[in-house]
């Protein structure tokens, strides 16, 4: 793999059309949007730019194909996604350079993100042969309960660029496990692996109209009459808590079931007794993960005061020695930023904190050149009041905090709007199980810098979001609980 020749043939061999009612077809106006490397800021080709006229048509496929799929056996579903499966992974190389193209992240990132993606169909996969009922005699005696769960419907799913296949597959894979038709928005800086993932679900058998793919520069006049439809009974959205509120809103109109997985502002707590080696490979991974650009990211580092220097020393120096490149060059870990005002919203964020008293132990300045690359960048001494304390980064900055007390740092990472997930190392069981149990975060990594799992309930509390993605609770988000009251 690698090599110029195959970054062309990858992008060639993806199909630019919408995938509506099975077939791949132009925009209505003819339209195209361009999609850039942002490694070196050129465009590396156009797909198909959805009109609202193309949300119209692709609405008609769904609900024309909700029916009939939802009648279809379980098993069949099932075996659906493990094709799917199957197809990612014997394509595993090619999908992997077509997203590091189009995303930035190193290679062994990308690869990693389709393996991560491919699980969720292998999940939904084993779920959708589970979906389970229930029949109970009502407490008074007489009648009988039968409970059952029915598909919810048609569903709109919004994805973001950062992990432009595995959020989709996280909602793709329950929807049709659960017997849910769907339209796909992707964003549109990142849609080839989502129109790749098209043709592979075409070829692993979902049948016309259950999967349609849009990608637009207008997602607003595209997706808003589709929640505003009555169609449309689901909405699974991944992205910025601004974007959701509005989404929220107009869904509300239908009164649509709503999945919201949002932004995230985590806290990454190393109290004094942790291990600190472990403690700066769990923050490399907390941090680093896709650049930065994760809403899992470690966003706040706080560090107890009497091992604040040596933590700070040895993240720094793992930071430092971190390649920066192009990330389908050998050995790169660390790639460009998805575009110019993703940098400059980074550098102003460090610029912010330094003003306010922060030292720069790396990094720190954005180097000349193409593309959108940041330097690896720890900040120690960062002040409560830096912008960075409350805003997302969404970059490779690190910012340090000293606290002395456990009351005070829980305070501290729960004042915030957000409450995605938070990280703690401690070597104190009682100190570790008292503190996660504490933070307000959906999730809570103890000891460990990576919580996505499609096995697990992922999602977040406060302005992070609604609903859970993967585990068990997965296909509950696409799933209607039917009762049915039995005289007998
Ligand atoms: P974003 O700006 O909110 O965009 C997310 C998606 O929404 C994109 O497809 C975007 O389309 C679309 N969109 C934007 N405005 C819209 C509108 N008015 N109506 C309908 N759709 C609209 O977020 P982003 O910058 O791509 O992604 C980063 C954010 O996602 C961060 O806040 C991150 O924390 C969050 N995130 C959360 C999770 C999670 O699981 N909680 C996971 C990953 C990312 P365009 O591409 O056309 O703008």
């Amino acid at each position: 793999m690698g090599g110029e020749p195959n970054e062309a043939r990858v992008v060639a061999e993806v199909p630019k059309g919408l995938l509506v009612a099975g077939q791949w077809m132009d925009a209505s106006d003819g339209a195209t949007l361009d999609v850039l490397d942002p490694s070196t800021g050129e465009t590396l080709c156009a797909v198909a730019d959805a009109t609202p006229e193309d949300g119209r048509r692709a609405l008609d496929a769904a609900a024309g194909a909700q029916k009939e799929f939802a009648a279809t056996a379980p098993r069949a579903r099932a075996d659906m996604l493990m094709a799917a499966f199957d197809l990612l992974h014997e394509r595993i190389d090619d999908l992997a350079l077509l997203m590091t193209l189009e995303m930035g992240k190193p290679l062994a990132e990308a690869r990693g993100e389709i393996a991560y993606a491919a699980e969720f169909f292998r999940h939904f996969a084993e779920e959708a042969v589970r979906i389970e009922g229930g029949y109970q005699t009502a407490p008074a005696g007489g009648s009988r309960f039968l409970i059952t769960k029915q598909p919810v419907g048609p569903a709109l799913l919004i994805t973001p660029w950062n992990f432009p296949m595995a959020m989709g597959t996280r909602k793709i894979g329950p929807a049709i496990a659960a017997g849910c038709t769907s339209i796909i928005k992707p964003a549109q800086q990142t849609p080839l692996s989502m129109l790749a993932l098209g043709e592979i679900l075409r070829e692993a058998g979902v049948p016309d109209g259950v999967v349609n793919i849009l990608p637009t520069t207008r997602p607003g006049e595209l997706t808003e009459p589709l929640l505003r439809s009555g169609v449309i009974r689901k909405l699974s959205f991944t992205g910025s808590t601004a974007v959701g509120r509005v989404l929220l809103a107009q869904s509300a109109e239908q009164v649509l079931r709503t999945s919201m997985e949002l932004g995230g502002n985590a806290g990454f707590v190393v109290f004094e007794d942790a291990d600190i080696d472990e403690a700066v490979a769990g923050a490399m991974a907390a941090k680093m993960r896709n650049t930065g650009e994760a809403c899992t990211a470690a966003n706040r580092i706080f560090v107890q005061r009497s091992v604040i220097e040596e933590f700070g020393d040895r993240l720094a120096k793992a930071m430092s020695e971190l390649p920066v490149g192009r990330g389908v060059e050998e050995g790169v870990r660390v790639g460009p930023l998805i575009d110019e005002a993703a940098r400059e919203k980074v550098q102003t964020l460090v610029d912010d904190a330094v003003a306010g008293g922060a030292r720069v132990l790396t990094g720190g300045t954005a180097p000349d050149g193409p593309g959108y690359f940041y330097p690896p960048t720890v900040l120690t001494g960062v002040p409560a009041s830096a912008k960075m304390g409350s805003e997302e980064i969404f970059g490779p900055v690190a910012p340090l905090t000293p606290f002395d007390t456990e009351d005070e740092v829980v305070e501290a990472v729960n004042d915030t709007e957000y409450g995605l997930v938070n990280y703690v190392f401690t070597n104190d069981l009682r100190r570790g199980l008292r503190v996660a149990e504490a933070l307000e975060s959906g999730m809570v990594g103890l000891n460990q810098g990576v919580v996505s799992n499609p096995a697990a309930p992922f999602g977040g509390v406060k302005a992070s979001g609604l609903g859970r993605e993967g585990g068990r609770t997965g296909i509950e988000e696409f799933l209607e609980t039917k009762y049915v009251g039995i005289a007998m």
